[in-house]
């Protein structure tokens, strides 16, 4: 086992990811610091750092300002810097500073985010490896000529996608020939815009599908295993709700098949570090195309974890060490536990409200726990959600022996996630994972789309009955300790039931 070089770790960031990367870099007996902003100060994460200073500046601002950050984290005495996801995490400008100033980047070198975190040098890098690539171009598109003979060739629809793009956004479906020409200027503007890139690329629209992707740990030496598979195909506008391993819609061979292609692209560029390969999957078929890789911790790690018995922050931090120490370490033996895991993203948003943010301060935060439950959280009641940040409050895991009994755990551990005035989603996804479309296995990406009248049915009807919700709120109100009222557990119960 290598012998962990770095002994004051820096965390870049904030929420549930900061408690998540303090609680494993103590458990390894670092010494960890932290920054945060004016509207941060009462966040958990702060109390497990050893060392903590405030960012001044516009809190909507200052995790993205490279210059404060290493400058807190060189002030706090930090050999090395955690990203996290989100804010700095796939800038390569940042990761090259870090090391400028001294500091080791837990995370890939600069050359590999630029050469794996844009998508169009990702493609290329893809298929230079021998990874099935999505039907398009390669190169960025500036002319509209130039991309209607692409969009000939591949056939209609086709994707115009932003080469810098991420969180679901820049990118749009163009059905005909008649919207192209319009559809690529818009494209262009909104991406330099959104990414402060305008550079946008074509590709085939696959119009059933769904989204697989391979967790990988390469160890900056030419190795790299992958981690096995998660499904990822139940969005919401381009954005994961609900994440699962095994996949339902993968046979074992193909699941097999697919990570090793994602281990050998990232061995042949020597990747550091833990990242992503994000396939699409034609619906009903077992073929796979590589769409883009995320060169960071992803949000939905803990599937993966809860599949392999690793801690993916502890195998980051070993691999910066080796980087460290320049020494090759070996990466770990990979075994699949018998388990199906499943996470839900439960997020400040109202989804009776066309899931309208919702911030302001928590007078209750109740989150589940139990037999094959995980819950990876900030959320406490008297800290406020703010608008300036990602909406993510928690996410909730359940394992099982079987996927119904990890689906039947995590209805219940939702059910019992109480938060308060703030409105989550977290009624909406225990509706969600009860329709036949989800427990059948048998979804793609547009499910949540065509589910949507019936979802805001289910999420009303919960939300409005939800007796134990309404006395908890009295409660912590109040402050009184009694016992919630008689029978109100039983009717609240029956009512998220009715969800089907
Ligand atoms: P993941 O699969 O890890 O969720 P996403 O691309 O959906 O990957 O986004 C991961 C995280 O990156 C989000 O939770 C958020 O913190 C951050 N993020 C998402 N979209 C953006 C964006 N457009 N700009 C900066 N950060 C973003
Ligand atoms: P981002 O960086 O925003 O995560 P991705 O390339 O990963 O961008 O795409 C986000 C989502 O958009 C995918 O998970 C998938 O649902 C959908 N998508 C992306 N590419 C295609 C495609 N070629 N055909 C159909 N759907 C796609
Ligand atoms: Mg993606």
């Amino acid at each position: 086992m290598t012998q962990i070089q770095i002994k004051k770790l820096f965390i870049a960031n904030r929420g549930e990811i900061a408690l998540r990367i303090a609680r494993t870099a103590r458990r390894l007996g670092m010494q960890v610091s932290s920054a945060f902003s004016s509207a941060d100060s009462g966040l958990p994460h702060l109390r497990l750092c050893h060392k903590v200073a405030e960012l001044p500046g516009d809190p909507a601002r200052v995790y993205l300002d490279a210059g404060k950050i290493i400058d807190a984290a060189r002030r706090l005495g930090a050999e090395a810097i955690h990203p996290g996801y989100g804010f700095l995490a796939e800038n390569e400008d940042f990761a090259a500073a870090v090391e400028a100033a001294g500091m080791h980047f837990v995370g890939p070198t600069p050359d590999q985010i630029v050469a794996l975190g844009d998508k169009v040098q990702a493609r290329k890098a893809a298929l230079a490896a021998g990874v099935p690539i999505v039907p398009g171009e390669s190169e960025p598109i500036s002319d509209a000529a130039t991309a209607r003979a692409i969009a000939d060739r591949i056939g209609y629809p086709v994707l115009i996608k932003a080469a810098g793009g991420g969180g679901g956004r820049g990118m749009r479906v163009v059905e005909s020939a008649a919207q192209l020409e319009v559809a690529l200027a818009r494209a262009q503007s909104e991406a330099g815009a959104a990414f402060n890139d305008p550079r946008v690329f074509i590709e085939k629209y696959i119009a059933r599908a769904r989204h697989v992707e391979i967790q990988v740990l390469g160890d900056g030496f030419g190795n790299a295993v992958s981690l096995g598979e998660r499904e990822c195909s139940v969005q919401r506008r381009h954005q994961k709700l609900i994440e699962e391993s095994p996949s339902p819609a993968l046979t074992r061979q193909t699941a097999e098949k697919i990570g090793q292609l994602a281990a050998k692209l990232a061995a042949s560029v020597k990747y550091r570090g833990a990242g992503t390969m994000e396939f699409i999957v034609p619906f009903s078929t077992q073929d796979f195309y590589f769409i883009e890789m995320n060169t960071r911790l992803q949000v939905e790690h803990p599937v993966t974890e809860l599949c392999t018995g690793l801690d993916l922050v502890e195998e980051q931090l070993r691999i910066a060490s080796a980087n460290v120490a320049k020494t090759p370490l070996s990466l770990p033996a990979v075994t699949r536990l018998p388990v199906h895991a499943i996470e839900a993203r439960v997020i400040a948003e109202d989804p009776e409200a066309d899931f309208r943010p919702s911030c302001g301060k928590l007078d209750l935060a109740m989150l589940p726990a139990g037999p094959g439950i995980r819950v990876d959280a900030w959320a406490e009641a008297g800290l406020s959600v703010s608008p300036y940040y990602d909406s993510l409050l928690a996410k909730v895991l359940a394992t099982g022996q079987t996927r119904e009994q990890a689906i039947g755990r995590l209805v219940l551990a939702l059910n019992e996630t109480f938060i308060s005035p703030v409105r989550t989603t977290a009624p909406y996804l225990a509706a969600l994972i009860q329709q036949e479309e989800f427990r059948s296995g048998n979804y793609d990406t547009g499910t949540v789309a065509r589910l949507k009248d019936k979802l805001q049915k289910s999420t009303c009807d919960v939300s409005a009955d939800s007796a134990v919700l309404a006395a908890a709120e009295k409660i912590a109100r109040n402050g009184h300790s009694g016992m919630l009222p008689r029978g109100a557990n039983a009717r609240g119960l029956s009512a998220w039931q009715r969800a089907e």
